[in-house]
């Protein structure tokens, strides 16, 4: 038999061996290091890709900056249109309307994840904020805008296009308000410039960062869309914060609390809860939070969770339920070291300090370390407190921001219930 080999046309990506394995094998991405013979196109534009025979592999979203080059976006050689991207927004607004049934506030698309790498769309009620993180994605910004209002009708678009990893695309930090319903529509706007606009005339900026309001398991929060963390909320943890609600009892504490919203789901099933986080503006956030909905059983404290959760064990404090949900401690593979020491650290305390019974929820968003790494430290940490612990459940991130089975940085947030027995 003869292997056919087909001439590439200079506007394909030509992709090595490796490369062409790795795609084949469902992964989305291609580094550069794999593009044998890069495109005549555009960087942001639809190329295709094809083996070093010329055989075709996919569609990908051509990004020259990016050392992923090249994003997959359909296996199929067909024209990517429109429609195309529809059906994919389409898709993803099904399967959310399947599992989410207790929040206004979701992700309605999560990027590789939903096959639309480097697009992130996350709805709060009526309102809808973007991210586009890669030159592809980003040059259909006006596009995504539309497909929205035509699909959703909603009040106001914007984007959060503040997000670190878009230097590593070439491309500009900024938010902006892409789509207001009342009026303020598209143009460019830096938050910093929407500010200085907004001294004198802009009506919508305080709309946007005032008077938006979601409910999660029917509690209310306030979210600001511009300058909150994330898209305005951690959307990401909906279905762990319903879970911590049911364990809740007795005497609780929220370590890393942002703006309280673990702790007003515990506030429920605890006597009183304390909740910590180290940033006063997100504390504020938090007492806000529970004045909203008259909660009176929390206690705040704007405190290094460390330095707390040294200060509670030396004290023989006591707790029931306690939630640990820190940053990402492990931004990449260098840094996971260090990071499984700050895990072990507050995990270790955590431990220690719930009484016979008691309940941790303990986080990790850090994508490079794994959930075996992840119960490997949580082993040594019980081990080192002395505690015989059993693991309840495992959870990841909620089912709004899915997990691409071929795509394993899809999966970044592990959520383990662990219950001290004695
Ligand atoms: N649990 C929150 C999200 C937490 S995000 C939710 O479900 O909405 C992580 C939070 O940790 C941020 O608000 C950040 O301000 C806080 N943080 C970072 N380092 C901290 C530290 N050393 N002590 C306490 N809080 C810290």
């Amino acid at each position: 038999m003869t292997k056919k080999t087909i001439s590439p046309i200079p506007s394909d990506a030509v992709v090595s061996a490796k490369g062409a394995a790795r795609a084949r094998s469902g992964h989305l991405w291609i580094y550069r290091s794999d593009v044998t013979q890069k495109p005549q196109a555009e960087s942001g534009s639809v190329v295709r890709v094809v083996d070093h025979r010329g055989r075709f592999i996919a569609r990908a979203h051509y990004g020259k900056e990016s050392e992923i080059t090249l994003r997959i976006v359909s296996k199929d050689d067909v024209e990517i249109t429109r429609d195309f991207w529809l059906a994919r927004l389409r898709a993803g607004a099904r399967w959310r309307e399947r599992v989410v049934s207790d929040a206004d506030a979701y992700r309605l698309v999560h990027a590789e994840g939903d096959l639309l790498p480097g697009l992130i769309i996350d709805r709060y009620g009526d309102c809808f904020a973007l991210q586009t993180l890669t030159r592809g994605m980003d040059s259909l910004k006006a596009m995504w805008a539309e497909l929205l209002v035509e699909e959703f009708h909603p009040r106001l678009i914007v984007e959060r296009n503040d997000a670190k990893v878009r230097q590593l695309e070439g491309l500009p930090m900024t938010n902006s308000l892409l789509y207001s319903a009342v009026g303020q529509t598209g143009g460019a706007m830096t938050s910093q410039a929407a500010d200085e606009e907004n001294k004198d005339k802009l009506p919508v900026y305080p709309t946007v960062a005032g008077d938006l309001f979601i409910t999660e398991n029917g509690i209310r929060f306030q979210i600001d869309l511009f300058e909150g963390q994330k898209t305005g909320a951690f959307l990401d943890q909906r279905e762990n914060r319903a879970a911590a609600m049911r364990y809740a009892r007795g005497r609780g504490l929220d370590c890393f609390s942002f703006q309280g919203s673990f702790a007003l789901h515990m506030a429920k099933g605890c006597e009183r809860v304390t909740a910590v986080d180290v940033s006063e503006p997100a504390i504020e956030g938090a007492r806000r939070n529970a004045e909203l909905n008259n909660v009176t059983n929390i206690e705040f404290v704007a405190a290094n969770a460390f330095d707390l959760l040294r200060d509670f064990d030396d004290a023989d404090e006591r707790f029931d339920t306690i939630v640990l949900d820190p940053p990402a401690f492990a931004k990449n593979r260098g840094a996971v070291e260090a990071a499984l020491r700050g895990y072990k650290e507050i995990n270790l305390r955590a431990l220690r300090l719930l009484n016979p019974g008691g309940v941790l929820i303990t986080c990790s968003c850090s994508y490079h370390v794994g959930e075996e790494l992840f119960l490997d430290m949580l082993a040594e940490a019980a081990r080192d407190a002395g505690r015989a612990v059993q693991i309840v459940e495992k959870r990841a991130q909620s089912r709004d921001h899915p997990i691409l089975l071929t795509v394993p940085e899809t999966y970044y947030l592990k959520c383990i219930v662990a219950r001290v027995m004695d």
